[in-house]
């Protein structure tokens, strides 16, 4: 069975799934799952606590959930400041993750969920900020095992289109997909817009030029905050890199494994 990649639980400040839930709905599916909690130094809850969760406890409290089906990993928000990028490491370095997922929440102070400021500027000049900070961003992190959600912004964007795509801005983005490339990371399908035609077709192509650049591995992710969406768009994740012949893997004690499908 294919893997999920991209899942939260109650270890993340904004999910509340227990992981009985999260299998049994990911059964139903023919799924297995890669939990992936969120971990920002970057970002702070509306309530100023930090966005991170007891890794420790993590791994104590899901062992005995650990094995083929259910594999454990972080999402770890990626910043450029140095202390930011070494304090990252040594996370990883220091605990058994499965799998690293590395995402751009925020640039620098600018939070991309929250921050009303980012409807001031014209969709051109954002979205050149966000893809050069971005690219910028993964270079200096190479560590991660996949790039999630690359079209995070479209969701919390406030333009007659949200959508992201290759055509608007082509050198910026190849130059993200070499980085992605160059340093052996993963894209992610991630399938939380996916079923938009306008999202989809944006995110199709960007993984489209993925494939022409010589990129092969993606990663599918359902950014499952609850049961319900477990599963549902999986579908159409998959297809989308079956279209363009791309192979879709997870990872287990970080190193890349081809998903059964
Ligand atoms: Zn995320
Ligand atoms: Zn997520």
């Amino acid at each position: 069975m294919p893997f999920d990649t991209h899942n939260h639980t109650k270890f993340s400040f904004d999910a509340e799934m227990t992981v009985d839930e999260a299998l049994k709905k990911a059964d139903k599916y023919n799924l297995n799952l890669v939990l992936t909690e969120h971990y920002d130094l970057n970002e702070r809850q509306e309530n100023g606590s930090a966005v991170d969760f007891a890794i420790n406890n993590y791994f104590d409290t899901y062992s005995s959930y650990r094995g083929d089906r259910l594999l454990l990993g972080i999402e770890l928000g990626l910043d450029n400041r140095k202390d930011y990028i070494a304090h990252n490491r040594k996370i990883i370095e220091s605990h058994p993750f499965d799998m690293v997922i590395g995402s751009v929440h925020n640039l620098q102070e600018f939070d991309l969920y929250s921050d009303r400021a980012k409807n001031f500027l014209s969709k051109q000049d954002f979205f050149t900020q966000y893809l050069l900070y971005a690219e910028h961003t993964i270079h200096q992190n190479p560590y991660i095992d996949t790039f999630a959600h690359i079209d995070y912004p479209c969701r919390y964007l406030n333009y007659r289109d949200n959508s992201l795509r290759y055509e608007d801005f082509p050198l910026l983005i190849d130059n993200l997909l070499f980085t992605l490339i160059e340093n052996d990371i993963c894209l992610e399908i991630n399938l939380r817009l996916i079923d938009q035609a306008p999202f989809r077709e944006g995110l199709e192509s960007i993984v489209r030029r993925y494939k022409e650049l010589g990129g092969r591995y993606v990663t599918i992710g359902g950014d499952n905050h609850t049961p319900d969406t477990i599963g549902t768009l999986y579908p159409l994740g998959l297809a989308m890199a079956k279209e363009y012949s791309l192979i879709p893997v997870y990872f287990k004690n970080r190193k890349r494994i081809i998903d059964e499908l």
